[in-house]
């Protein structure tokens, strides 16, 4: 489709309902206006020298498809998605978010190498590193991510700084523009699991980061309907590790997911406005009740990282954890007593979720004290706040 040369001056939002929109036909010129899932396995060619120069594109680490795997016209317009949402140069597809973060890290360690990694990120990292990593001779320590904490850890092999920003379960907000001076000054690589921004109201490339890794899972699909995670960077000796890395290990990615991820970014500014309004509503209203004890929402001008949030974010979106003033068993009575929430892990659909944390799996976030307070992580979905709130206000009562 041929666009007016401004468009990459448009603003984000812009670009976002014009990028990778589907080719018109040269001969009728008209066409569709989403691209097609294109579902393929195998690439042919018109001729060898089609095929050479394709493999010539592959070999220099460039986009060069001579096969099904990397994918065809949907990967590389959701691949140019990923890249200017995170203002990447570089952008890779996996199967999962999970995959992303594998893929990073399996990309940028090396048997004997130490890697950093922030106390708040996301769980299962510490399962890789449990069943893989250590494996593999790669060594993984826990901190809390703030340069002093960190400069006590650091070993003479060490090569990586792994944070997520803001925290997995209670939504900490990290200083990036520290932290990126901290690696800077140490050579370490720093890599930042940005699913919580997807990439629209948090750009960690842009505060410093070298690598960012989003679970397309959540907001970008928006509908809790597919799993997808993308990796992004612009450094090109780190662009073309991951790239090699990628193909090495056989990442591929279904076309109808890429399609559904694409279909699903060009609602996410308006899902993320409604989602971050929906949730301010429901710290309104857990402010007012005697249950509850703290908000974590990076949002809410209480939060302790709210002013880092306002430096760095421009917006926020549904998710925030709720200590309550109840033992385990009332928390748990809470939990089952909600109608309008899921209970169940993830978030970034439309609808509202509600997830019970387990006080073992914050014990090891540095900056938690919530002490004999129950948690509690919300998703706020985009059903009336009316209801919502209505919904929790019940499942208080009934768990008092
Ligand atoms: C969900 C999630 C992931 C993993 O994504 P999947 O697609 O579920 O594998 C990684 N990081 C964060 C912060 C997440 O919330």
């Amino acid at each position: 489709m041929s666009h007016p040369s401004s468009l990459s001056d448009a603003q984000l939002d812009t670009r976002l309902q014009h990028l990778g929109l589907a080719d018109l036909d040269p001969g009728t010129g008209a066409g569709p206006v989403a691209q097609p899932s294109v579902r393929t396995s195998t690439v042919r060619f018109r001729d060898l020298a089609a095929l050479d120069k394709a493999q010539a594109l592959k070999s220099q680490g460039e986009r060069g498809v001579t096969y099904g795997r990397v994918g065809l016209d949907t990967h590389a317009a959701l691949e140019k998605v990923f890249c200017e949402l995170e203002g990447a140069q570089r952008s890779f597809l996996a199967p999962s978010g999970l995959s992303a973060i594998t893929l990073a890290l399996m990309a940028l360690l090396s048997a004997g190498d130490h890697a950093l990694v922030a106390d708040c990120a996301y769980g299962p990292v510490r399962y890789l590193d449990k069943i893989v990593l250590s494996r593999m001779g790669v060594e993984l320590s826990y901190c809390r991510a703030q340069p002093e904490a960190l400069r006590a850890q650091l070993k003479p092999n060490t090569r990586m700084l792994y944070v997520e920003s803001p925290g997995s379960l209670l939504f900490e907000m990290l200083d990036l523009p520290a932290l990126s001076r901290f690696a800077r000054e140490h050579n370490l690589v720093l890599v930042v699991d940005n699913t919580w921004g997807a990439g629209y109201i948090y750009r960690p490339l842009a505060l410093g980061a070298d690598v960012s890794v989003v679970a397309g899972t959540k907001y970008v699909g928006g509908h809790s309907d597919l799993m997808l995670g993308a990796v992004m960077a612009s450094d090109p000796a780190i662009a073309r590790r991951i790239n090699d890395t990628h193909y090495a290990m056989g990442y591929a990615v279904s076309a109808d997911d890429a399609w559904l991820a694409l279909r699903g970014v060009r609602t996410l500014p308006i899902r993320l406005k409604q989602h971050a309004a929906n949730a301010l509503e429901v710290c309104r209203f857990l402010a007012s009740r005697p249950e509850v004890a703290r908000i974590h929402h990076p949002a809410w001008p209480q939060d302790p990282g709210h002013a880092l949030w306002q430096r760095d974010c421009t917006g926020s979106n549904g998710m925030l954890s709720v200590e309550l003033k109840f033992d385990q068993e009332q928390a748990r009575r809470f939990v089952d007593a909600l109608q309008l929430f899921g209970i169940g892990f993830s978030w970034g659909g439309y609808e509202s979720l509600v997830q019970w944390v387990e006080p073992s799996s914050i014990a090891c976030h540095g900056y938690c004290e919530a002490g004999d307070n129950a948690v509690v992580r919300l998703h706020i979905g985009l059903e009336s706040t009316q209801d919502v709130i209505a919904d929790i206000a019940r499942a208080l009562d009934a768990a008092a």
